[in-house]
């Protein structure tokens, strides 16, 4: 639940990114975790394999939406396209903090003694 939560993986307690949430700062993670310590920046490039996470999701989501409407609800392809671009940029901060939260999850494991 720390990945939905999008808090710290080793003691699941820090937040990830910057709180409350702004648009001003919606892209900015801390620089470590404000209760065990863990960085949130292990090494300089490290979140770009989030954006393969991202893309993942995203194209599982948007694919999915598109087949249902078009397949599921008859809809044409012009309102079809236009409805998965309103979703993408509605979606685009949420899909862009989960990624990283899922991809510093892969890497760093819970540890119970920071609980
Ligand atoms: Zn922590």
């Amino acid at each position: 639940m720390s990945i939905i939560s999008m808090t710290c993986p080793r003691c699941r307690k820090g937040k990830l990114f910057v709180t409350p949430y702004r648009v001003s700062t919606a892209y900015q993670m801390l620089e470590a975790c404000p209760h065990c310590s863990q960085s949130y920046q292990p090494e300089p490039g490290f979140y770009y394999g989030a954006m393969f996470v991202s893309y993942i999701l995203s194209a599982w989501l948007f694919l999915g939406i598109g087949l249902t409407l078009v397949f599921g609800f008859s809809w044409s392809i012009l309102p079809t396209l236009l409805t998965v671009l309103i979703v993408t940029v509605l979606l685009h901060n949420y899909l862009f903090r989960i990624s990283r939260s899922i991809w510093i999850h892969l890497f760093v494991k819970f540890d119970s003694k920071y609980e």
